[in-house]
């Protein structure tokens, strides 16, 4: 879950993107004002900060300025279509990204993935390991009791968020999110065929589940077939 800080005064906009941010799995505070922006990126430490350029209190310039003097936090800059060399200026003073009004809440998204895998280069991705499933994400590679899966690359990603929420179920709607960036729903198919490749491939079947566990109208859980009740 991504905590974003949305600063926006048009309270539309706020709204909108507050829900559909929420909607998709990201928690959301928002507030109207620069001023309050600043001190809600101090106190709440988000992960990523929607920054509206046109504010009733601070020049969003400026706002960008405190922000970069208190906090790295990575910082998008929402603007109008006519301030690009305002863009260009805010991006030198530390912005991260930029959006151009109006904008859909699924392109804020993109950015702010992007923004976020950018944000954290070299960071070491460990192995998550459950039973006798070993994923690998720093090489891209599964082995399930020490032999090699190979997995197509939305079979791995699939696998790999799964095996990140073990013994959680996950939601169709979080998995067309996370592993195929579609937050807001998709081909319902999409997770079911993947999936049934995917137990192909661990040498299991929904009828016969060891780790991907269907949990009907809700999602997917994926368990150690040991630590199953
Ligand atoms: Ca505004």
């Amino acid at each position: 879950m991504v905590h974003v800080l949305l600063v926006e005064d048009d309270d539309a906009i706020r709204h909108g993107l507050t829900r559909a941010l929420g909607e998709g799995g990201d928690s959301v505070t928002a507030v109207r004002t620069g001023a309050e922006g600043i001190s809600a990126a101090v106190d709440q430490r988000p992960d990523v900060v929607v920054l509206d350029l046109g504010l009733p209190d601070l020049d969003g310039a400026d706002v960008l300025t405190m922000l970069r003097a208190v906090s790295e936090v990575p910082v998008i800059v929402a603007t109008a279509r006519d301030d690009e060399r305002d863009v260009v200026r805010l991006l030198d003073a530390g912005a991260d990204d930029y959006v151009i009004k109006p904008y859909s809440a699924a392109q804020v998204r993109a950015r702010i993935r992007a923004v976020l895998r950018r944000s954290a280069p070299g960071t070491p991705e460990t192995a998550v390991v459950v039973g006798g499933l070993r994923i690998d994400p720093a090489s891209r590679s599964a082995s399930l009791d020490g032999a090699d899966v190979h997995l197509t690359r939305k079979e791995f990603d699939l696998l790999l968020v799964l095996a990140r929420h073990a013994g959680s179920v996950v939601t169709r709607r979080s998995l067309l999110a996370e592993v195929w960036q579609l937050p807001w729903g998709g081909a319902d198919r999409t997770v079911d065929v993947h999936l049934s490749w995917l137990r192909r491939k661990l040498g299991e079947t929904a009828a016969v589940p060891r780790y991907l566990h269907s949990v009907r109208g809700v999602g997917v859980k994926l368990v150690a077939p040991d630590d199953l009740p």
